[in-house]
Order: C-alpha cells, then sequence, then structure tokens
C-alpha cells in the first residue's frame, strides 16, 4: 500500500523505522525484531539505509521480510550520495522485485574527506527528480529537520531547499528527532507558511540509554531540553529506571502531539520491540483501529 493513502486517513498513525543488518551479519536477529515490531500493527516500517554498509542487500532484503512475511506496509530509505544513476536505477529494481511501493529518498551523508555535492547527485531534490522520472509509481518520502539541518546555517534557508524538494514531487516528510515538542510545532508551522502542505510524520526516538543521547544529539544537532536533560542525569546511570523513564517521555511527547492534532508519528525503534511494544501498550485506545 502507498504511505500517502495511509496517511489520508483521518485517525492518529504510529508507524516504526528499523534498520538492516551490517554487511555479512546474521539476519535471524532483525527478522526476529521486525516480525515482533510488525505484531504491533504500525501502519508500516521504515528500513534504513547504508547503516554500517549493509547497502540496499539488507534494506531490501529487510523491506522484502515486512511486505511478505509479516504483512505490513513497508518504506526502504534510500540514499544517492556518491552514487550514480545506474546504481540508483539497479537499486530501484531490487525494491521493486521486493514489492516495495515507498522509498525515503535521501541524500545520505559523504565519507570524510568527502564533498556530498560532488557526485551526480549533489542533493535529495536531484534524487526525488530522478526517481520521479524513472519510477514514477513509488509514492516518495524525504527527510526534514524542525531543528535545521546541521551543515546549513540558517533554517530559513533549510526550508527553501526543502520546499525545492518537495515541490520535485515528495508525498510527505519525516523529521528528525526532536525532544521537544514546541520545536516541531513552530517548525509546521514554517512550512505551512512556506506552502510545503504534504503530510509531515513526527519522529520520536524512545531514549532509553543515557549515554547514548549525548552523543547521538552531538552528531544530528539535536537539542535536549532541560526536563529531558534532568531525567538523564538523574536516571542514566540506571538503565531499568532509564527505561522507564524513556519510554514515559516518549509516550507524553506522542500524546501531546496526537492532542494537537499531529496525526502521524514515527518511532525509532532502534530494533527494540521491547520499547516499541511498551509505548503502544499506553497507546492503546488512541490509535485503535
Ligand atoms: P538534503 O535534502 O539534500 O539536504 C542536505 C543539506 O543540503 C541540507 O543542509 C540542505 O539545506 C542543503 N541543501 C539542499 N538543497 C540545496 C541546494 N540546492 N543548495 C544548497 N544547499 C542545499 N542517512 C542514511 O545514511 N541512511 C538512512 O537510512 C537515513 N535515514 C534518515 C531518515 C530520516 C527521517 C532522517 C531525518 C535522516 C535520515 N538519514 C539517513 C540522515 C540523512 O541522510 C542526513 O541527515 C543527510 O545529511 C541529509 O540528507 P537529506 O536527504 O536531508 O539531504
Amino acid at each position: 500500500m502507498k504511505i500517502k493513502e495511509i496517511l489520508s486517513a483521518d485517525r492518529p498513525s504510529v508507524s516504526f523505522e528499523v534498520f538492516p543488518p551490517k554487511k555479512d551479519a546474521p539476519f535471524t536477529p532483525v527478522k526476529r525484531a521486525v516480525a515482533r515490531l510488525a505484531r504491533q500493527r504500525p501502519s508500516f516500517i521504515s528500513v534504513t539505509y547504508g547503516a554500517g554498509g549493509g547497502g540496499n542487500v539488507n534494506t531490501s532484503r529487510v523491506a522484502a521480510f515486512v511486505e511478505g512475511e509479516c504483512g505490513v506496509t513497508a518504506l526502504a530509505h534510500l540514499t544517492c550520495v556518491c552514487a550514480t544513476s545506474a546504481k540508483i536505477r539497479s537499486e530501484i529494481a531490487a525494491l521493486r522485485k521486493a514489492g516495495v511501493e515507498n522509498v525515503l529518498a535521501l541524500r545520505g551523508d559523504a565519507p570524510p574527506g568527502v564533498d556530498p555535492s560532488s557526485g551526480e547527485f549533489p542533493h535529495a531534490a536531484d534524487l526525488v527528480r530522478f526517481l520521479r522520472k524513472n519510477a514514477p509509481r513509488l509514492c516518495l518520502g524525504g527527510a526534514c529537520y524542525p531543528e535545521c539541518h546541521p551543515e546549513c546555517e540558517h533554517l530559513e534557508d533549510d526550508i527553501a531547499h526543502l520546499k525545492d524538494k518537495v515541490d520535485a514531487g515528495l508525498d510527505f516528510l519525516t523529521t528528525q528527532m526532536f525532544f521537544d515538542n514546541n520545536d516541531f510545532y513552530r517548525y509546521l508551522a514554517k512550512l505551512r507558511g512556506k506552502g510545503i502542505t504534504v503530510p509531515v510524520l513526527a519522529g520520536i526516538m524512545p531514549v532509553t540509554n543515557g549515554r547514548q543521547i549525548a552523543r547521538i544529539c552531538k552528531l544530528s544537532g539535536t537539542y535536549l531540553p532541560s526536563r529531558f536533560k534532568a531525567i538523564v542525569d538523574r536516571f542514566g546511570d540506571n538503565p531499568p529506571a532509564m527505561l522507564d523513564a524513556g519510554v514515559a517521555y516518549a509516550t507524553e511527547q506522542i500524546i501531546d502531539l496526537f492532542a494537537n492534532g499531529v496525526n502521524a508519528v514515527h518511532v525509532y525503534t532502534m530494533n527494540k520491540p521491547e520499547i516499541a511494544e511498551r509505548i503502544m501498550a499506553n497507546l492503546r485506545s488512541i490509535v485503535a483501529r
């Protein structure tokens, strides 16, 4: 099913992100985690691309498993940094074979020392234009950044680039994780003001590991509100307590988003079904179909 159709239903939607196994790593643990996540009946499951060098071999394999064996709509991520059009064509063919109808079109991050804009596809918008021309039936999503993409100095410029990307043919957007919903609400108002009207999925990362979060926020430029910092300071060294607090924080963020009219939330599960299950248990009546 196309994600734009799922998002057109006027009811809360929760989807999940998973990552594929690294190159040559066993497939079974990921399969087991994905099957457990699928039992939560998410609107769809997205599968990241390239992380750890797994490339599309494992992305399309996991996406095929999501669609074929779990019976859940899959969204395959695809990056274009350093890629040739021949490579992108072969990726599209693999996804078509896997029965995938939805692609998250991304630029990705270049390896150290490489200028990301030096290749055939300098920006994700170039990939979107290519996919629209060569695979017009795909439903396409793109990434966006409520706190500005780390490489862009001004949010206004980042939004102008985003408008170009959406106009190239995106059907929806998914945000980078954020921990202060007000950042998302302000950002959404700006996007709408600039004429970006496609659905925007709010990216929520349940943080259950105190040590990990400082590193993730530094890399992504994500702001940690003082309320959240206090949780990490108090419970960061106590894994079971941090798990309880992280699940509660993510649940609260999601309920606030739904209460304020946001209909689509994308949960970065980090392949941990036990965390997603606890969040979904807290949302049972809210997302009931
Ligand atoms: P773009 O939209 O191309 O933007 C990148 C930068 O270029 C921005 O600063 C933008 O303002 C600027 N820019 C765009 N157009 C122009 C222009 N015409 N002129 C000048 N500047 C311009 N990475 C992975 O490797 N694998 C994944 O699976 C993956 N999944 C992701 C999922 C989500 C929801 C998100 C938010 C990110 C994901 N990423 C993933 C990370 C992403 O690839 C990086 O953040 C990357 O740095 C930017 O990708 P993009 O598609 O947003 O790029």
